[in-house]
């Protein structure tokens, strides 16, 4: 058997005796927990509260600022959506966030393990940068190994549910830019029709007027083969979270994350709606 090329020639050495020095995951997490009712059905999720808010700028806020929720240590979010808050408890205890696949469902019908859209727009809603984008990465790592792109239904959702020039409009935005510029008709009229197409411009006007300026500016090229930044909500000069985040559960190791604007909810009520991130189609051009 061959020996380890990192011990050749060393001297041994007696193994090293256990002392208490690391954080452990009791004090990380804390004793205290909260309620939250997630969905008309009140999906209900305890969670320890001193990891929710040492993650989670927002809950931060709502449980330690004298509102209601945190003298009675339980919060209802009645218009969200209990998968999409399963898969943030996830990542608020493990920084995990799972791989997308493809399944079937009762009825035989392919679908995928989680809905990237509700997900996106939950950590959009908490100012979740580092979800965001890794929920980005995620998406695109998808989409290329099952060589898919956004459907007319998953844009359409997209643009009615996350804000302004929010990354996952853009890469909404540049696939149809990339089917109608770049693809020809025979590949694409089956899964994107142009009654389809056509209902967003109709439906959504920010998709039109993004749509006008992405031509103008001679945007064009498949989405998921730029690099992942495009698809970030940082700045342009400002460092790129994920570049020390490869998907492992490193959930000692990890800084706090940060918005890059930092706007969210500092000055408004625990329901308040974030402001836009700061990544924009100009920005994008100048890259
Ligand atoms: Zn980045």
């Amino acid at each position: 058997m061959a020996t380890p090329a990192a011990v050749t020639g060393s001297k041994p050495r007696p193994s090293t005796s256990y002392g208490p020095g690391r954080r452990t995951f009791r004090e990380l997490v804390g004793e205290e927990m909260v309620d939250i009712y997630v969905g008309p059905e009140e999906v209900h999720f305890r969670i320890h509260k001193r990891i929710l808010c040492d993650r989670v700028p927002y809950f931060q806020k709502m449980f330690t600022s004298g509102f209601k929720e945190g003298s009675e240590n339980a919060a209802r979010f009645p218009e969200d959506d209990p998968d999409s808050f399963d898969m943030l408890v996830d990542w608020i205890y493990f920084y995990n966030i799972r791989g997308l696949a493809r399944m079937k469902d009762s009825d035989g019908n392919d679908i995928i393990t989680w809905d990237p859209v509700r997900f996106y727009c939950l950590a959009e809603k908490l100012c979740l940068p580092m979800v965001m984008d890794n929920i980005m990465d995620t998406l695109r790592k998808y989409h290329k190994k099952m060589q898919e792109l956004p459907s007319p239904d998953f844009i359409y959702r997209a643009y009615a549910s996350t804000s302004d020039k929010s990354p996952l409009r853009n890469y909404c935005l540049m696939t149809i830019r990339y089917i109608l510029a770049d693809l020809g008709k025979d590949e694409t009229e089956e899964g994107w029709p142009t009654s389809e197409i056509q209902k967003l411009f109709k439906d959504h006007d920010s998709f039109a007027s993004d749509y006008i300026t992405a031509t103008r500016d001679g945007i064009s090229g498949d989405p998921r083969d730029l690099p992942k930044c495009f698809f970030h909500v940082h700045g342009e000069d400002e460092p790129c979270i994920t570049n020390d985040w490869n998907g492992k559960r490193k959930y000692y190791a990890l800084p706090q994350q940060k918005h890059p604007k930092k706007q969210c909810l500092e000055s408004a009520g625990p329901r308040a709606s974030p402001a836009s991130p700061s990544w924009s189609t100009a920005a994008m051009i100048g890259r």
